[in-house]
């Protein structure tokens, strides 16, 4: 949010918009002009009425009411839509109703400066559309006016200078509005492009290229976020670690192509057995997986983790060990000593003969990273 001055509540009527954004700037453009509007109507709505002409006051004075309900309705629903057309039709009617009245006494004139704002507030089209309807009205009742009004003094040159300024200041204030128009347009393609390029590197940067699984980097942060998970809903939660057994020998008799095909495969079954949003599956590198499992019953882990190593036997190509270790009690958050629980119960698994899983309910007994 940029400051001014401390004015910042009464100028944007705390729209909530970026900083950057045309609607912040917009409603910045709008407040001022409601602000300027009002205290001008009513000054000399007030003026008139004592001083001069009664008419004039009332004209002046229903103009400033009419803002000001613009000014309460974008306070009140946050949106400018409204308040922009209540008040480039305003000036626009309570312009010309002065033009008309005052016939270019007391530089009158000078005030149709205020239309072209319109095109700041309304959008480049839809403004210079209705300042050049404006500004037509005005040059005709204007140019009724060549040599009499004034006393005369209104004559060709004074009228020709009122055209030329008025419609220099009305294009110039249309060319400012239509590059900025562009310029957001462009920025905002801009913008949208960088999101996701930044969702695609992020994917990537988690992602495993062969098998579409999480990798290792994420593991460590979903880690900690699954753990919280668990532990606010006092679940078991379960880290375990899948190696495929003699790989290395399927690798050497059908070739690593083959092996690739294969790792893709486990994957498969992780993802279709790890459908539930609390358990996540990883590629650890090489030919080793690790999931994380929640669940309110230790049995429904086993059972999951029996499911998958059969469904890998049915795929009549490997087998896998696993080394799990299960967690109920969370004083402790400590991935490390996990993995190395899990580690140690796959080297069993693989000692007593692979093809088998290995693990138990631990207690961690030291936090790490993130106590
Ligand atoms: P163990 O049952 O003891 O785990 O035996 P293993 O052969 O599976 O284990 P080892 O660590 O000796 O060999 C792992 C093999 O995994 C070596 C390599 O050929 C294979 N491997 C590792 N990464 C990839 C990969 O990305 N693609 C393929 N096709 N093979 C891989
Ligand atoms: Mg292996
Ligand atoms: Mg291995």
């Amino acid at each position: 949010m940029i400051k001014l001055f401390g004015f910042e509540s009464l100028l944007l009527s705390n729209i909530d918009a970026n900083e950057y954004s045309p609607e912040y700037r917009k409603a910045l453009l709008l407040n001022i002009i409601l602000i300027a509007t009002i205290a001008i109507f009513l000054f000399f709505g007030l003026y008139y009425i004592i001083i001069e002409s009664y008419k004039i006051g009332i004209i002046e004075l229903l103009a400033a009411l009419l803002i000001s309900y613009a000014m309460y309705n974008v306070r009140k629903t946050k949106n400018i839509e409204l308040a922009s057309k209540i008040t480039s039709y305003v000036i626009f009617l309570a312009l010309i109703a002065l033009v008309y009245l005052k016939e270019a006494s007391d530089f009158t004139l000078v005030w149709t400066v205020f239309m072209p704002m319109a095109i700041f507030i309304s959008g480049s089209k839809k403004g210079l559309r209705l300042t050049l309807i404006f500004y037509s009205i005005v040059f005709y009742l204007t140019s009724l006016g060549i040599g009499e009004w004034q006393d005369g003094l209104w004559n060709l040159a004074s009228y020709t200078r009122f055209v030329v300024a008025s419609l220099f200041l009305t294009i110039t204030i249309y060319l400012m509005e239509l590059s900025l128009e562009n310029a957001f347009v462009i920025l905002k393609n801009t913008r949208s492009k960088e999101k996701l390029y930044i969702k695609q590197l992020h994917e990537i940067s988690i992602t495993d290229t062969l098998t579409s699984l999480y990798n290792r980097r994420y593991l460590d942060i979903k880690f900690h976020e699954n753990f919280v998970k668990a532990d606010k809903h006092n679940d078991y939660f379960c880290f375990f670690l899948l190696d495929l057994d003699h790989f290395k020998k399927f690798n050497d008799t059908y070739g690593h192509h083959r092996g690739d095909e294969v790792l893709v495969e486990i994957a498969k079954i992780l993802k279709k057995n790890m459908r539930r949003k609390a358990d996540t599956a990883f590629r650890m590198g090489g030919e080793e997986f690790a999931c994380l499992i929640m669940s309110d019953e230790e049995s429904k882990i086993y059972a999951l983790i029996e499911k998958v190593k059969k469904d890998i036997e049915d795929s009549n190509t490997v087998t896998a060990s696993f080394g799990l270790c299960i967690i109920k009690s969370y004083e402790y958050e400590n991935f490390d000593e996990m993995y190395k629980m899990a580690d140690e119960f796959l080297y069993q698994a693989k000692e007593r003969g692979r093809n088998q899983i290995v693990g138990e309910v631990v207690k961690l007994s030291k936090s790490t990273k993130y106590s």
